[in-house]
């Protein structure tokens, strides 16, 4: 079998044809002359259209995977085309090379295959070529990943975390999530500053600068992050995440109230009110209803906090940015004189975000990422 006969199978281009091949002059290297199929039309490389030939440039060396010990070298002669459409001279694309880089494609992907499971110092041992031309395929190969997913404007971008590993580790997960196109467009493994950090870098400033809407949860880290990033960007907090939080929050101040009124004897009025007070009002029996207000006749911390919660539905009733943000410092300004820890933690959450000028956490039916949760697919791992 000849290496031609090989190479036509795997690395085979129409409107070119492989010569010959034969050892170079120093026996440490394959040269395989390519040349035009006859009859073929060189490419513009600025316009990627044929256009009618010009001239020929001096052969060049187009490195290809070593094979048994061996260099492998395309040898091909470029062409310049008088493309009409770009108004001048240019030199052709070859489909098998990039601009002036002077590995093949094929090359560079090889090496940046091996780079991912080796370092490069040793990928670049290991097939006798130097580091840099390591670091060249690896980065072809990660603009080239860049440049073939479309990313277009994003408008609207949705933050989650999803745990793994039995819930030791997190997944930070970044949504597209305007009208009409809701993708995954980027995961980084942990939820701290530095891994999501790793998303606005990914995606570039050009793209980031255009976002107008992100929606996340109360995760610190996140909120910090997009503040400073996305500070023109409406940040939406998730009214999902806020609610599940502040019952969090609620049955905790609960929890504690009751074992301390156990403590200290006194008759447990609490007993049997998880659900009276995490229950949204309107969904409680008549009978509920009737134990509930019972309840908010008496002075406990309980019932501060369980009108904190209620109070805070409001927010999703303002159609205006600049009230609801009123009515979210007012709402964190008395939630921190409340004494009450757990309440006071949400209210610094959302103190992050209000510190920005730009940002609140929105009305419910004003903005098109407002209900993006069920939009979303998950992870398996999940
Ligand atoms: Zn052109």
């Amino acid at each position: 079998m000849e290496l031609i006969t090989i190479l036509n199978r795997c690395h085979r281009f129409p409107g070119f044809v492989y010569q010959h091949a034969q050892f170079s002059a120093d026996n440490k290297s394959i040269d395989v002359a390519i040349r035009p199929r006859t009859g073929s039309t060189a490419v513009c490389s600025r316009c990627h259209l044929p256009a009618p030939g010009y001239d020929q440039l001096a052969e060049r060396r187009f490195e290809f995977i070593p094979l048994w010990g061996f260099f492998v070298f395309l040898l091909y002669a470029m062409r310049r085309v008088d493309c009409p459409r770009c108004g001048s001279v240019i030199v052709e694309e070859v489909p098998w090379g990039d601009g002036k880089r002077t590995l093949t494609k094929a090359y560079m992907l090889f090496l940046a295959r091996w780079a991912r499971r080796l370092s490069w110092k040793e990928t670049a041992e290991c097939f006798r070529t130097s580091w840099d031309k390591v670091f060249d395929a690896v980065e072809h190969v990660v603009a080239w990943g860049l440049e073939h997913r479309t990313l277009g404007q994003i408008d609207a971008i949705g933050v989650d975390e999803i745990q793994y590993a039995k819930g030791h580790k997190y997944l930070t997960l970044v949504y597209q999530i305007d009208i009409g196109v809701t993708r995954l467009l980027w995961v980084g493994k942990e939820r701290t500053i530095e891994s999501f950090q790793g998303f606005f870098t990914a995606m570039g400033q050009a793209v980031i600068s255009k976002i107008c809407f992100v929606c996340s949860d109360m995760w610190e880290p996140y909120l910090k992050l997009i503040r400073e990033r996305c500070s023109e960007a409406l940040h939406i907090l998730d009214r999902f995440h806020i609610v599940s939080n502040m019952n969090k929050a609620l049955d905790k101040v609960r929890a504690e109230e009751t074992s301390r009124m156990r403590r200290e004897g006194r008759d447990p009025i609490l007993k049997k009110s998880r659900w009276l007070l995490l229950k949204r009002s309107e969904n409680l029996k008549d009978e509920q209803q009737f134990r509930l207000r019972d309840l908010l006749r008496y002075n406990l911390k309980t019932v501060r906090a369980y009108l904190l919660k209620e109070a805070f539905q409001q927010l999703w009733e303002y159609n205006s940015p600049a009230w609801a943000g009123k009515f979210r410092d007012e709402w964190c300004r008395q939630t921190m004189r409340s004494r009450m820890e757990p309440m006071k933690k949400i209210a610094r959450s959302l103190a992050i975000i209000a510190n920005s000028s730009s940002t609140i956490s929105a009305p419910q039916n004003c903005y098109p990422a407002a209900s993006w949760k069920g939009c979303t697919t998950r992870p398996k791992s999940q």
